[in-house]
């Protein structure tokens, strides 16, 4: 394994030296993932961008408007500690501190989280039933993507090679609004989800469900956007949801693996969305 260590200070200096060195350069955050791949050889880049020291990449602060910015470079236990994300929700606080171990949550970043997209992760099912937005520099310029299109595949996103995550934002919560994370692991407590799912909801004032969003991980190519039941459920009263669950298993994608056959997990999927659905309606 040899290749050059560059840090730059500066997120200006990390996007030309991702643009000096092309396909040849590869970003490292927390290096969890990235050391694995290129100790197994599937990646081996001759020059490695180490973004922790960047100042413009870190940190967890409100925002004026009542949501919440998390720098790229934040640790996930970082997070999962932060008041500020405690007070914005508690299911953020969950799904981080539902990441396998204090070792790896000390180490893992929020950008390479994402830019990771392997399904099972935490984060990302939270994040998007939160309704974030990835914020994306390049030479090019700035973007901001809705946080359901970053990941397109198994471990691969619609991020260009020359684009780095500087942060996700989190609009803010509507007032009424409930929040969960669920994360089923029948194997180990430090494990990858089985099946996880994150649900938001919030009633109308006539006791009907106004909105829900329901994002399920690990059982489908990137985390799965329940809209069917979602649709099902907008304008009933919470009685109507054990109907609305028979459609989980018709959203989700799961294949077989260690963790359980397909049917098994499509059976999960419908079940632990109804536990999801269960705290947030009561
Ligand atoms: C044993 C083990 C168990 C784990 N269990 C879980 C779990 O249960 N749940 C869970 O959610 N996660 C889990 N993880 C962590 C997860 O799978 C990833 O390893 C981790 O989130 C990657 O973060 P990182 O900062 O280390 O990324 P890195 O390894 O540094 O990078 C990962 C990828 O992201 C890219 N990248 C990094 N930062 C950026 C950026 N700012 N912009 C664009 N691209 C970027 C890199 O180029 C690389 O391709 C586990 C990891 C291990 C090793």
């Amino acid at each position: 394994m040899t290749f050059d260590y560059h840090e730059p200070r500066s997120l200006a200096e990390a996007l030309a030296l991702l643009d000096r060195y092309g396909d040849d350069a590869h970003l490292m955050a927390g290096g969890t993932a990235t050391v694995l791949l290129m100790r197994q050889g599937l990646l081996r880049p001759g020059h490695v961008i180490g973004l922790r020291a960047i100042d413009d990449l870190r940190g967890i602060t409100p925002t004026r408007d009542g949501g919440l910015r998390i720098g790229a470079t934040a640790t996930l236990r970082a997070v999962e500690r932060s008041p500020e994300a405690r007070m914005y929700s508690p299911a953020l606080t969950d799904a981080f501190a539902s990441v396998a171990t204090v070792r790896i949550r000390n180490q893992a970043m929020v950008g390479g989280n994402l830019a990771h997209a392997d399904p099972a992760q935490d984060p990302p099912p939270m994040l998007a039933a939160l309704n974030a937005t990835v914020s994306i520099r390049s030479s090019r310029g700035e973007r901001s993507l809705p946080i359901d299109e970053l990941a397109v595949d198994h471990f691969t996103t619609s991020l260009a090679h020359d684009e780095i995550i500087t942060g996700v934002v989190l609009p803010p919560i509507e007032p009424g609004s409930r929040e969960t994370y669920l994360k089923f692991l029948p194997k180990t407590a430090d494990d990858y989800a089985t099946v996880s799912v994150a649900a938001t909801l919030r009633f109308a004032p006539d006791g009907t469900i106004a909105e829900t969003r329901i994002v399920l991980g690990a059982v489908g190519p990137t985390p799965i956007r329940a809209r069917r039941v979602e649709d099902a459920l907008r304008g009933q009263p919470p009685s109507r949801v054990r109907d609305a669950l028979e459609l989980v298993p018709d959203e989700v994608d799961p294949i077989d693996d260690l963790r359980g056959s397909a049917a098994y997990k499509r059976e999960m999927a419908r079940v632990w969305t109804g536990r999801a659905l269960a705290r947030v309606t009561r």
